[in-house]
């Protein structure tokens, strides 16, 4: 027998029927990614799979494509709704990730008479309602939504032979597992079960416990992908300055279509009407917008006519852009996996794509943290006139140092009193996701790359409170500070340190 897990090089060389080999062919794939050369074998067999992987490793075509061939069989060109009824269930923790496992669904699906749905809130449930009672194999739905549609007796999940659970680390993260839990509750016992995640927490592996049966484990690490097709680079810069950079950035010939990631709603909706002001095409996308909105932001910006989106982590999680070639951080993620998910967004599948972090002083632990987790010293470029703060220090407490420019004014002395207050607003709570650094020790799920799988995706919005202080990056709140922020040497606040 062949080893399911030895990664074929070729699509052919998977098992695959024609007319879903012809579907992949006119994507111009031929060769499967690591997560698709793993799991295909391991579905196709119907045996339960686990799988450690992130958006833009190509998992959707690794559970979808084995999944409609295994519905094949019942494939039916009639048009009576009995002939279609429900095989595959595919659970999606937000709208724009059930609408893009659904836009693959369509895909590979286009030569075979089998019928998709896609379910989610927020828009009028009477036509998914119509489209459901008209028959269809395929149904990708959010979990809220579909407990909406089976309250409305509309569904019924006696042949639903396979369920997959899509980025299971943000349906906790969103409260959705007790909602999940109820909808496994109602599936047949009898059904083949994926669950994709891209952390495994404690909470995570119980509910792969009652959801899976001897699961085939498979984990793709995307960022030894990301670090070898993605170039990184850092611009030290003083927060006050980052705008009118971004600006600068963006008006340079190099760049056309943007991700700007920003860490709240507010700083969201603020920079890009400063863009636009500006007379960049640039629209925002975050979890307030209404549905529509966000469609037609991101319809714009995949059509070209929004050339700049800016995004919080939770609204850009799952996005999938073709070919984005540029992800800029306006303000670097507080958790250093954000920033793993921020630029997951480009250099898909082997693309070249960049990734820029506007760093100010007080961000470089985070860099510090992120430099660790990505195992890669990013490239620092300060750019002539938006030279970072005078206390910008890399590696924290480091000789070498970003210095202002000669013709930007001293820092003013502090007392020493100034500078005792400052230190113990560095002092305060750090926030829930604590930092390998303030917990004191890695934890034994920690790979040898370095990636923690039992880590719990955290979100890197913060409290709404802290949200309207952080809104504004000319504001420094002691709540959100880095829990181990590096002190600032008091002779550098008086200006002595490593200053010519
Ligand atoms: P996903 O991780 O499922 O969100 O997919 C990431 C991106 O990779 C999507 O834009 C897919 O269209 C693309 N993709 C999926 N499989 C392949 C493949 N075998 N070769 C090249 N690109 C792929």
């Amino acid at each position: 027998m062949t080893d399911p897990k030895a990664a074929p090089l070729r699509f052919t060389d998977l098992g695959l029927a024609p007319e879903l080999l012809r579907a992949i062919a006119d994507q111009g794939y031929t060769e499967p990614t690591p997560i698709q050369a793993q799991a295909i074998p391991v579905v196709l067999a119907g045996l339960d799979l686990m799988g450690g992987a992130q958006t833009g490793t190509g998992k959707t075509a690794a559970f979808t494509l084995p999944l409609l061939q295994r519905i094949l069989p019942f494939a039916s060109p009639s048009p009576s709704p009995a002939r279609h009824p429900v095989r595959v269930l595919m659970l999606a923790p937000t709208r724009e990730l059930a609408i893009q496992v659904h836009e693959s669904v369509k895909t590979y699906s286009k030569h075979v008479p089998i019928r998709s749905c896609c379910a989610y809130g927020g828009v009028d449930i009477k036509a998914q309602i119509a489209e459901i009672r008209c028959g269809v194999e395929v149904l990708v739905a959010t979990p809220g939504r579909l407990l909406d549609l089976v309250e409305q007796k509309c569904l019924h999940f006696n042949s639903v032979q396979a369920l997959v659970l899509d980025e299971a680390d943000r349906m906790l993260d969103m409260g959705f597992i007790p909602d999940v839990t109820r909808i496994i509750n109602m599936l047949p016992k009898q059904r083949q079960s994926l669950l994709f995640s891209a952390t495994f927490s404690e909470e995570i592996k119980k509910l792969a416990d009652k959801m899976l049966k001897a699961p085939e484990l498979i984990e793709v690490a995307q960022r030894n992908t990301v670090s070898e097709t993605i170039t990184h680079r850092v611009h030290p810069v003083a927060s006050e300055a980052k705008r009118a950079l971004l600006v600068k950035l963006l008006r340079s010939s190099d760049f056309n279509q943007v991700l700007v990631f920003t860490r709240t709603k507010l700083e969201t909706n603020r920079l890009a009407r400063e863009l636009q002001r500006a007379g960049i095409a640039a629209d925002s996308i975050h979890g307030d917008k209404s549905q529509l909105e966000r469609l037609k932001a991101l319809e714009a910006f995949k059509d070209g006519s929004v050339l700049v989106l800016v995004a919080t982590d939770v609204a850009a999680r799952g996005l999938d852009i073709d070919e984005l070639p540029h992800v800029i951080n306006f303000e670097i993620p507080r958790t250093p996996e954000d920033y793993i998910h921020r630029i997951g967004r480009t250099g898909r599948a082997g693309k070249a794509g960049t990734a820029i972090s506007l760093v100010s002083a007080s961000e470089v632990p985070y860099l510090v943290d992120i430099e660790k987790l990505i195992k890669i010293k990013v490239e620092q470029v300060v750019i002539a006139g938006f030279e970072p703060e005078y206390d910008y220090t890399y590696p924290p407490g480091d000789k070498h140092r970003h210095r202002r420019s000669a013709a930007a004014p001293a820092p003013a002395p502090v007392s020493p009193e100034a500078a005792r207050s400052e230190r113990s607003a560095e002092r305060s709570p750090p926030r829930k996701s604590v930092s390998k650094h303030s917990a004191g020790r890695r934890p034994s799920h920690i790979a040898a790359d370095g990636f923690d799988f039992s880590k719990p995706y955290e979100s890197a919005e913060p409290h709404p409170v802290a949200a309207a202080v952080d809104g504004d990056p000319t504001k420094t709140s002691g709540r959100t500070e880095h829990p181990h922020k590096r002190r600032r040497a008091v002779a550098a606040l008086l200006g002595g340190l490593g200053r010519e």
